[in-house]
């Protein structure tokens, strides 16, 4: 029997509805959710990206703080305006789209955001809290990919999930949260010695990798349920995930599409950060 596919569409419009009704809520006390998108250059991909989030956030009630900045910025200059950024009540999350021109090393830029504004989950205390269980901003990513799982009902304690792919963003934080849902993880990468073996043992896979369509269909176990986050242009143009959709969905459970399983979750998941820092600012414990 196919799998059941798991709606990210649905499911990301759903969230959205919460988001906008937290943020109407906060407006009523007076607090007014923002969130400051800073774009350095004109990369075309993350003119795409920021667009779209400034446009989800308003949508939903949050409003967004465009900062577009010439290619050419030095460091200090982004620095100081994060720092500007920190200290204007206003805003309650910061977002630096990456990648970051090469004269600005990304990882100063990351540290100096307050890790009270840090939406994207990625400054190294929020790394840290994330990692002893005692998560405050969650990556958007992985995040939204265990708000797929529990809306599909998916059972994690006791699960083994296997996670192909280590990035900070995406892969790391994903093993720990599925280990704080008490399934066994099973982290690999590209140097993992038998893969196809290790997705073979997996109830629940993960992948993100960046690899058209990389993980064969008979490679999966029957009943497991995926979760594929690449997104990967395939040479004929068409966007894929690291799976093998077909053949996969007809052995697994459930199963995300490509496009619209992960991505429509990723930017709901950063308003959801938002109006967490909205709420925080709300009860003044930021
Ligand atoms: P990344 O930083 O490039 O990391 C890729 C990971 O895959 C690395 O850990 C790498 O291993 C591993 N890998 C590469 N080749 C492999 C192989 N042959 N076998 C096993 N593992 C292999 O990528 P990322 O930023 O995490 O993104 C991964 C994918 O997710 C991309 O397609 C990206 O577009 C997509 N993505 C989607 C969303 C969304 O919203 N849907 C968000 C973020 C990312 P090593 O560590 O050993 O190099």
């Amino acid at each position: 029997m196919a799998a059941i596919l798991i709606d990210g569409k649905a499911v990301a419009a759903r969230v959205r509805g919460t988001v906008t009704a937290a943020a109407e809520e906060l407006r009523g006390k007076g607090v007014v959710p923002g969130l400051a998108v800073v774009l350095v250059g004109e990369n075309p991909a993350s003119q795409i990206y920021v667009r779209a989030k400034a446009k989800a956030a308003r949508e939903c009630g949050v409003e967004a703080f465009d900062h577009k900045l010439p290619a050419t910025t030095p460091q200090a200059e982004l620095l100081a305006l994060v720092h500007r950024l920190n200290d204007d009540p206003g805003v309650d999350g910061i977002l630096v789209q990456l990648p970051l021109p090469p004269q600005i090393d990304a990882r100063v830029i990351l540290e100096a955001i307050s890790p009270h504004k840090d939406v994207d989950g990625f400054h190294p205390e929020n790394v840290g809290l994330l990692t002893v269980g005692m998560p405050r901003f969650v990556p958007c990513t992985p995040k939204g990919c265990m708000v797929l799982l529990a809306d599909a009902g998916v059972v994690l304690r006791g699960a083994r999930a296997l996670v192909v792919g280590r990035s900070n963003i995406v892969g790391k934080p994903m093993a720990l949260l599925l280990s704080a849902a008490d399934a066994t993880v099973t982290l690999a990468h590209s140097r993992t010695r038998d893969l196809a073996g290790e997705v073979g043992r997996a109830d629940v896979l993960v992948t993100a990798i960046g690899k058209a369509e990389m993980i064969r269909g008979d490679w999966i176990r029957e009943g497991a349920v995926v979760i594929d986050v690449g997104q990967n242009r395939r040479e004929d143009g068409k966007l894929v995930g690291d799976v093998e959709f077909e053949p996969a969905r007809a052995r697994a459970r459930a199963i995300t599409p490509v496009p619209g399983g992960v991505g429509p979750m990723t930017i709901t998941m950063l308003l959801d950060n938002t109006i967490q820092g909205a709420r925080c600012r709300s009860a003044q414990v930021r």
